[in-house]
């Protein structure tokens, strides 16, 4: 049997990231490629963000943003968020990589490594505006602000952005988290910060709430065609992706197909999707480790191609469709899609 296939296509994300970006003016697009694009691949993705004129591409990790400056025009910028141990934070450095600090400890070790390197950092800083997670609380931000500005005036950093993270929860808790928000970016303009950058909307919030926005957005899954679950159509965007599998065994009610759960395809989908076939869409009765098993249509051939997610080209669902099925998201079963399943592009 033909071994699955990730089909990606640069054109469609090209159009999406035109319909986020024409959605979103005055605020500039940052193309998020965390987790390898969802598993589209970050090389690829961040030169055709390139191509399509995007300036910003965030990473989480630096590791991600070192290796995508070798492969990316020099100007562009890169964001690594993901708090980092020394040697990332120098690397950062001289490969010019944005950083995004939120705990104050970790600015202390951006500053040191700036001021051991002569280098200036460009950092974005943190506010918590309720996840909890990563971020400088209020009460701590004057200080940690007036801080990142006195090794701004010794030459160790530029604090170029602040920043945050929304729970896209609820409206109320994104309203209140913007509160916050704002109420720091004025804190630092008052302490005189020339702050070029405001950013805190993922895609959800991105699409749907204008008046959230600042100068940047960071989108990843709406640009990959991955809505969120349970959430709404969205206009001029589609799934970049088609997982394909090929037919290896027919018989008269069955088929089946190269794909299975160690490809990373959720076994608990079993019995619950479509896929789409030559024949339209067909239900998939069983997932093994290597194949799967789908209701036959007329004519079934060994090697007819199969397309397990997708666009909905020929019946099948998309991924955010399939998880929905199972209590997950689009994401997920992107990123579960191992390595070892060959993504090709296609223009
Ligand atoms: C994942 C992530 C994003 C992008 O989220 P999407 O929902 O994929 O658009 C933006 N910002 C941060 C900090 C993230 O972790």
């Amino acid at each position: 049997m033909k071994h699955p296939e990730l089909r990606v296509s640069a054109g469609r994300l090209a159009r999406n990231i035109a319909a986020v970006r024409a959605r979103v003016a005055p605020s500039e697009l940052m193309l998020v490629v965390k987790d390898d694009a969802y598993g589209h691949g970050a090389t690829w993705a961040s030169q055709v963000a390139q191509e399509a004129g995007v300036a910003w591409i965030g990473t989480y990790d630096v590791p991600t943003a070192v290796h995508l400056r070798a492969e990316l025009d020099d100007g562009m910028r890169l964001f690594a968020w993901a708090t980092s141990a020394d040697d990332e934070i120098a690397a950062a450095l001289k490969n010019d990589v944005d950083l995004g600090v939120g705990t104050a400890a970790y600015l202390d070790r951006v500053i040191a490594a700036a001021t051991r390197l002569g280098a200036r950092a460009r950092v974005h800083l943190k506010i918590d505006t309720g996840l909890h997670r990563n971020g400088i609380a209020p009460g701590d931000w004057s200080q940690t602000v007036s801080h990142a500005l006195q090794a701004q005036a010794r030459g160790a950093l530029s604090l170029v952005g602040v920043w945050s993270h929304l729970a896209e929860a609820s409206d109320e808790e994104d309203d209140a988290a913007y509160g916050l928000f704002i109420s720091a970016v004025e804190i630092a303009r008052a302490h005189g910060a020339q702050i070029e950058h405001t950013h805190l909307t993922a895609s959800a919030a991105t699409w749907e709430r204008a008046e959230l926005r600042g100068s940047l957005v960071r989108v990843g899954a709406f640009c990959y065609g991955v809505r969120s679950a349970d959430g709404p159509e969205l206009d001029g965007i589609a799934p970049i992706s088609t997982l394909m599998a090929s037919v290896g065994e027919v018989t008269d009610s069955t088929v089946s197909i190269s794909v299975g759960s160690l490809d990373g395809l959720p076994s608990t989908l079993s019995g619950r999707v479509e896929v789409g076939t030559p024949g339209g869409a067909r239900l998939l009765t069983g997932i093994g480790l290597t194949s799967s098993r789908v209701d036959a249509w007329p004519d079934a051939r060994i090697g007819d191609e199969v397309f397990v997610f997708g666009s909905g080209t020929h019946g099948e669902r998309s991924a955010t469709s399939l998880a929905e099925t199972i209590d997950s998201v689009g994401e997920e079963i992107l990123t579960r899609i191992t390595s070892y399943v060959a993504r090709t592009y296609t223009d």
